[in-house]
């Protein structure tokens, strides 16, 4: 027998057809699915043994088939200001990043997508990683639930609590989500699920560097709130620093942007602007840029830069970030400055980086095998 197949990140649908496959009846299958669905996202169950919806036989032929086990978590950091970084290892060379950041009124996990990035934007420490893979939607998940075992949130955090540390999840971690488009669908609506870990699309954040032919398909498929790292009004300016703007250029962006479905005054978008000292903070970029996202239902937030090991930029003066979100507060937008959290464990926006290169075959062999052995039934 093969090693057990992960019941995390799933759909409902195919929990199911885990199921059929093993052998459960159909007319049994929604329940099921339901079951585990309870006990995975509103206990917190890491295995069977304690699922007592299932009888005892069928709690041992499910922990032979499948598994509930979380990743690994190599390193669990605390910064000063209480913002939590796990590093966590879902084989040998992936390892990604997740971070949480808790506020007075609110906690905002920030989740990974990818290990690494394709996108090289200028700024970021992340850019500075090639790709290693996509996360699966399994891996997407599992960094909700880690951080929810490690913050002690099971079960109350479950339907309807007031008690939940984690309100929001943010997907401005590592990696491009619309580069890996299926499973960070999948794996938001799981996360979504409201019989489950019930974080509502409205404090669910998806962030693009501006994958403008995929934004439509985002709005139907995730609905998720959206967030564009724009970071400058002008092409020949963010062409250096999200060089992706080379291939979607802002007019094709915004544009999309106004068609993402979905799109209203109580569902707007959040430009995000990060301040480069004499790159892209003067006052005539803010002008420029209010001018630009006219007539969207929008919210800048600006982002003081965070430096990291080699950054060829500085973060511009706090007065200076300060006047340019006058201007565009004067425009009638919204424009928090965010604080930066976590800056002393290298948790901030754009600081996370891990280890992991992309492997060569023999090693992704090597990683499947092991996979095999941690996860052999005994
Ligand atoms: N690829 C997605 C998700 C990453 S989100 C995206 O680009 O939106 C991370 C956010 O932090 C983005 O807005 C990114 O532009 C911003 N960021 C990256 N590096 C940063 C840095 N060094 N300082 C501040 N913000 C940074």
């Amino acid at each position: 027998m093969g090693s057990p197949k992960s019941l995390i990140g799933l759909t409902r649908e195919g929990l199911k057809a885990a199921f059929a496959d093993a052998g459960v009846e159909p007319k049994h299958l929604s329940m099921r699915a339901g079951q585990i669905w309870n006990a995975a996202y509103v206990q917190g169950a890491t295995g069977f043994d304690a699922i007592t919806t299932l009888a005892k036989p069928l709690r041992a032929e499910f922990a032979e088939r499948f598994t509930l086990a979380r990743p690994e978590v190599v390193t669990a950091q605390m910064s000063q200001d209480g913002t939590r970084k796990w590093l966590i290892r879902f084989g040998p060379g992936v390892e990604v990043e997740t971070v949480f950041i808790p506020d007075e009124d609110r906690g905002t996990l920030c989740i990974s997508s990818q290990v690494g990035c394709t996108l090289t934007c200028r700024f970021c420490h992340t850019g500075t990683q090639k790709l290693v893979r996509n996360l699966t939607a399994e891996e997407i998940v599992s960094q909700v639930l880690v951080a929810r075992d490690d913050l002690k949130e099971w079960p109350r955090a479950g339907r309807n609590s007031d008690e939940r540390q984690i309100t929001n999840v943010v997907m401005m971690g590592m990696g491009e989500p619309l580069y890996n488009f299926e499973n960070v669908r999948d794996a938001i609506n799981v996360i979504a699920d409201g019989e489950g870990l019930s974080v509502s699309k409205r404090r669910i954040t998806l962030s693009t560097a501006g994958v403008a032919p995929m934004i439509e398909r985002a709005g139907e498929e995730i609905g998720a709130m959206l967030a564009i790292s724009l970071h400058a009004p002008r092409d020949d300016v963010r062409d250096v620093i999200v060089p992706l703007n080379k291939k979607y250029p802002i007019k094709e962006l915004l544009a999309a942007c106004r068609a993402y479905p979905g799109l209203s005054n109580a569902r707007r978008i959040t430009f995000e602007y990060v301040m480069l000292k004499g790159v892209n903070d003067s006052n005539a970029d803010a002008r420029e840029l209010v001018k630009i996202i006219g007539g969207i239902p929008a919210k800048i937030n600006l982002i003081p830069f965070n430096a990291w090991p080699g950054a060829p930029y500085e973060c511009s003066d706090w007065e200076r970030i300060e006047e340019f979100g006058e201007i565009v507060n004067r425009a009638g937008y919204a424009s928090p400055i965010r604080t930066p959290r976590g800056r002393d464990i290298m948790a901030a926006c754009g600081q996370l980086k891990s280890e992991s290169v992309k492997a060569r075959a023999s090693d992704r062999i090597a990683e499947l095998r092991s996979k095999e052995i941690v996860r052999m039934p005994h």
